[in-house]
């Protein structure tokens, strides 16, 4: 086994053990695989370990590694081996309005949404050969004054906009709350995420409920998964520090 596909292996029990702690089934947590920093190498050490889900969070290495990623499989399909389905890529860091076409027109999913403005650019500039842009709205959960993200008060309004666009579909909220003292504190905090999210789909308010609640990163995933993340976003338990 690989460092990576060992870290991944570890990365996967500690999910499934903080699901059984809490009595929820493994299969309603997903593992973004977070490889920022991290070369082609990586990933493709990764994708042969079975992980399928990746998350770039500067727009610029992001694009350069998915194009790379495709012509390593164009050579590796040229030589007879089996096409890998289901990759997926993730744009989970800041975006700026002027920065919305390269991660409308090559990532899978955007988790980073805070703004109106954002939305509605990426929707305009998603290529229509492509599949809808899958979206979460970033939520400033714990109210840090420097922080992107939506105000939890403002994240309804805004996810029944962007459920209105044409080529986004709305998936669910993200948060990236500051690192907390214990587990305890951990747990308030995605609590409170969660029942922000619970909240806007009792409402009745989106045609379609969201279905991803994406919080918990190498730190703090099994605070998460106590709490009701359905996909923690891990770059160092996975790849190794930064
Ligand atoms: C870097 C990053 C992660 C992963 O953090 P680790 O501590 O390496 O697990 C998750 N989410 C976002 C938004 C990040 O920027």
């Amino acid at each position: 086994m690989t460092t990576i596909s060992s870290r991944l292996h570890l990365v996967d029990e500690r999910i499934q053990a903080a699901c059984l702690a809490t009595d929820r089934p493994a299969s309603g947590v997903r593992l973004l695989a977070v490889s920022k920093t991290f070369g082609l190498d990586a990933v493709i050490e990764a994708v042969a370990a079975g992980q399928r889900a990746f998350g770039e969070n500067y727009i610029a290495e992001g694009v350069e590694k998915i194009l790379a990623l495709r012509r390593w499989q164009a050579g590796e399909a040229a030589r007879g081996a089996k096409a890998i389905a289901g990759l997926e890529w993730h744009c989970i860091g800041p975006i700026q309005s002027n920065k919305t076409r390269p991660v409308a027109e090559h990532f899978d999913w955007v988790q980073s949404v805070d703004r109106l403005k954002i939305a509605q650019r990426l929707s305009e500039q998603r290529p229509p050969e492509l599949a809808p842009l899958q979206v979460c709205l970033q939520v400033n959960i714990d109210g840090g004054a420097n922080k992107s993200g939506v105000a939890p008060e403002a994240v309804q309004a805004l996810a029944e906009e962007v459920a209105r666009l044409p080529r986004l579909v709305l998936r669910g909220l993200m948060s990236i709350p500051e690192p907390a003292i214990d587990f305890a504190a951990a747990c308030a905090v995605h609590t409170s995420a969660k029942a922000l999210f619970d909240q806007i789909n009792a409402s009745g308010a989106l045609a379609v409920p969201m279905d991803t609640l994406s919080m918990g990163m190498t730190e703090d995933l099994e605070a998460a998964i106590h709490a009701g993340s359905t996909m923690v976003r891990v770059g160092r338990a996975v790849f190794g520090s930064r």
